[in-house]
């Protein structure tokens, strides 16, 4: 299974800060390493490349209609975009996002033809309580509900626990396997089709030197990279291309 970094650049960089990171990138990725980044949904042209694909960091659940303020993942498809994340920890606790509201995007989606990057991941006190596996499993089991249109293509699964996400602390890469693993059965027993394929990500403080060891893990198939995925060096480093 070919490795994939997500840069997910939140609400950061302006358009000229978006080029001319595409520049540096561009000019030295060797696609080892799948790449793939979330930008404002402004800087998606930019991104559009026959090596990179572009992403949305949220969509609306309806494509077309009187919801003002959303984006329709239908228009960004017709715009040229890949792919979608849904249900980042930043959605879930600033965006009031649930399992059960990600799940409609996430149908959404699929239906749509884009690729769906699912977050799943618990909180501090969640782990500190011995939860972690069981809120894993919950957020799994309503988001991806009822999906038909999924296969091992266009459904990605983000595992990012929130106490590590743009903190500094990484889970460490047996953590991170523990909880990969129980996110591969459960996906193989809900998918048995293609369940075992589907790419899973670790995120959270994901930088250039702890990448390797984590990306050694049986079950960890790339990662989704917030702060360092900012610099062109590092986010090239990620993908393998120092
Ligand atoms: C993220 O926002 O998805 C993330 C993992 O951020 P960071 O790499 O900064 O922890």
């Amino acid at each position: 299974m070919k490795k994939l970094m997500i840069a997910n650049w939140k609400m950061n960089k302006n358009g000229k800060e978006c080029a001319e990171f595409l520049i540096e990138f561009k000019s030295k990725y060797s696609n080892k390493i799948d790449a793939w980044i979330a930008s404002q949904p402004l800087y998606i042209k930019l991104i559009i490349n026959e090596n990179v694909k572009a992403g949305l960091q949220n969509c609306s659940e309806h494509v077309s209609g009187a919801y003002t303020g959303e984006v329709s993942s239908r228009n960004f498809k017709e715009m040229g975009g890949n792919f979608v994340l849904i249900g980042h920890s930043e959605r879930r606790q600033f965006f009031g996002e649930t399992s059960k509201t990600c799940q409609a995007k996430l149908q959404t989606v699929l239906r749509e033809n884009l690729t769906a990057v699912y977050c799943v991941g618990e909180t501090l006190s969640e782990r500190e309580s011995g939860q972690t596996l069981a809120i894993v499993s919950d957020q799994l089991h309503q988001g991806l509900n009822d999906l038909s249109a999924a296969n091992e293509e266009n459904l990605v699964i983000a595992y990012e626990p929130v106490w590590a996400i743009g903190t500094g602390k990484t889970a460490t890469p047996g953590q991170a396997q523990e909880v990969h693993s129980s996110i591969r059965k459960i996906l193989s027993e809900k998918f048995p089709g293609f369940g075992s394929k589907v790419r899973l990500l670790y995120g959270g403080s994901v930088k250039p030197d702890n990448v390797e060891e984590l990306l050694a893990q049986k079950d960890i198939d790339g990662g989704l990279v917030g702060g360092a995925s900012l610099k062109a060096k590092d986010f090239l480093a990620l993908c393998g291309d120092k």
